[in-house]
């Protein structure tokens, strides 16, 4: 799908709301069993119903919302939204596992929500998954979704294992990324807060907004940003912590004296984010920070920690920023997007490394 395609995809688009933060899981979940790792599985208890497991523990119970498009589209007319962009629930995300197991669930996870997609496209669109512990499957992925599927982008989780998302080892994907001018939305995960945040039970209010704080404050000094200038960063939670302490790790730069001239807050006006802070003077903080043409509404649907009803934190906005927030932002996004453009960027990314790897051996003997 080129350029055109999303120009006509937008005019076809559902009017009303467009809720950028929502997930979905299939029913019929591929049994990754056989692969080594601990990976989720899903077991249906009747039709509108199902229960996630994680290691053979309930994870959580999920309705039929997670995968009919019927039962979504009810609530979506109900309180006014017209588009919603599906995302994998990020336990299902896999970054620390083996890669093998990720791969297949990353694919079998695309076509599910191509295929939700395709029931309603003038009432969904989607960010795909993408096996990250696997940088070059990852980067096929990353093509296969925006090229092939027609996805806005993917979702990946603040930290992929042990590593983190400004490792070098992703250059190549952010770089691809950003030749596509896809969106990367990133959302935290709930088993991977500090244990201290975990054992306190404060793992949704401070361990998932820390956890994207640090994955954005880390890609902001590793000067990620740079190298992947047209890749759309979408921070998940209105940014997590982020907003509030842009200030602060502005004064730690100067402090630490290494003359960078580029303050944090100002590379992170390149960031987006949701506007699922549940709280105005958040949001606004959110718009300050990202700009007014960086926060889409978000929502969290169909989970319990929904905004209910979607948009509501919109209420108090002027026109025109509710106007943004709550649609033209995304569109913008989406009229950007440069699918077929990076096919042979991931060419020429993998003839670089070929022509690495043989001065490597070359010059190593
Ligand atoms: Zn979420």
């Amino acid at each position: 799908m080129r350029k055109q395609g999303w120009t006509d995809r937008l005019t076809r688009l559902a009017p009303g709301l467009i809720d950028v933060h929502t997930h979905a899981i299939d029913p019929d979940f591929p049994d990754l069993s056989q692969y080594e790792g601990t990976f989720p599985s899903v077991e249906r208890l009747g039709p509108h119903s199902a229960r996630i497991l994680l290691g053979g523990q309930l994870y959580r119970e999920v309705d039929e919302r997670c995968w009919s498009t019927s039962a979504r589209i009810r609530d979506m007319d109900a309180e006014g939204v017209g588009v919603q962009i599906l995302s994998p629930i990020p336990v299902t995300l896999s970054h620390g596992e083996p890669a093998a197991g990720a791969i297949e669930l990353a694919r079998a996870q695309n076509e599910f929500l191509s295929a939700m997609v395709a029931t309603a496209p003038d009432r969904f669109l989607a960010f795909g998954a993408v096996p990250m512990q696997a940088p070059e499957v990852a980067v096929d992925e990353l093509i296969r979704c925006v090229n092939d599927l027609g996805f806005v982008g993917v979702e990946i989780g603040t930290r992929i294992g042990d590593s983190d998302l400004s490792d070098g080892r992703f250059r190549d994907f952010f770089r691809v990324a950003s030749d596509l001018s896809a969106a990367v939305l990133i959302h935290p995960f709930d088993r991977a807060s500090d244990p201290r945040i975990v054992s306190a039970g404060l793992t949704f209010g401070l361990g998932m907004p820390t956890d994207t704080a640090v994955a954005a404050a880390q890609l902001l000094k590793s000067r990620m940003l740079d190298e992947a200038p047209d890749a759309r960063f979408i921070l998940a939670h209105g940014g997590g912590s982020l907003p509030a302490l842009l200030p602060r790790l502005d004064r730690g730069q100067l402090l630490a004296g290494n003359g960078e001239q580029t303050s944090m807050s100002t590379r992170a006006r390149k960031l987006l984010c949701d506007s699922l802070t549940y709280d105005l003077a958040s949001l606004e903080l959110a718009l300050t920070r990202f700009g007014h043409d960086h926060v889409m509404m978000g929502t969290d649907y169909p989970f319990a920690a929904r905004e209910t009803p979607a948009g509501s934190i919109l209420a108090d906005l002027s026109d025109d920023l509710r106007a943004r927030v709550s649609r033209s932002n995304l569109c913008t996004l989406c009229a950007s997007i440069r699918p077929g453009s990076n096919a042979q960027h991931a060419a020429k990314i993998r003839a670089d490394r070929g022509a690495a790897d043989s001065r490597h051996h070359t010059t190593g003997g």
